[in-house]
């Protein structure tokens, strides 16, 4: 079901939205992992797994690239620090310009795959503001293409979303790869590691 934004509070933007009552349970947090300890947080197990396995789309020295698994359009990135913490100002001032050459690698890498017509970039910092894992930082990197939102928040919960994730993972790798002056893993300013597990404790 659409409705007109003219319907809703606030300035209207234009866009329609699509009811989407089968994401609640999830934004409810029936599905959500508790962030509170870093061993069971997704964002600081990720990087310890094969990049197909996690999700990996590319790693940095301080930072990686990992595909959402409750993404908004296909493509939909996270680029997030390794060390386990939830605020912008937490960051290291390395860690802050690695986060935003991500983000540009990520753009990058998204034109040169699928050559989306716009990006929305963000940060949701709290679970009020809609962090879906609020205990570890991470800033989303959403392709956009024309007429995109009438059906992606549809299929985002379907079963044919992992198959998709490989494969675009896989084409946004390959992409990434090829990128010229992309950010390095090459150095890890604790000694770890480039990317281990170690190297989000230091
Ligand atoms: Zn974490």
């Amino acid at each position: 079901m659409c409705e007109p934004a003219l319907a809703f509070p606030g300035p209207p933007d234009g866009f329609e939205r699509l009811w989407t009552p089968h994401r609640m349970a999830y934004i409810e947090g029936a599905e959500r992992p508790s962030t509170a300890d870093a061993a069971q947080c997704p964002f600081c197990l990720a990087p310890s797994r094969a990049d197909d396995a996690g999700l990996i789309v590319a790693r940095g020295a301080l930072t990686f690239a990992v595909l959402n698994l409750f993404p908004y359009n296909p493509g939909h990135l996270l680029i997030c620090p390794y060390r386990h913490v939830a605020d912008l100002t937490q960051l290291t001032d390395p860690e802050a310009t690695e986060l935003v050459g991500m983000t540009q690698d990520a753009m990058r890498a998204s034109r040169a795959a699928t050559d989306p017509a716009g990006f929305n970039l963000g940060i949701n910092q709290g679970d009020v503001a809609g962090a879906g894992i609020g205990a570890h930082l991470h800033q989303h990197v959403v392709p956009r293409w024309r007429g995109d939102s009438n059906f992606f928040p549809i299929v985002a919960r379907t079963r044919a979303v992992p198959q998709l994730l490989a494969e675009t993972r896989k084409r946004l790798a390959e992409a990434w790869v090829g990128l010229p002056g992309k950010v390095e893993a090459a150095s890890s300013p604790c000694g770890a590691e480039p990317n281990s597990a170690k190297g989000a404790e230091c």
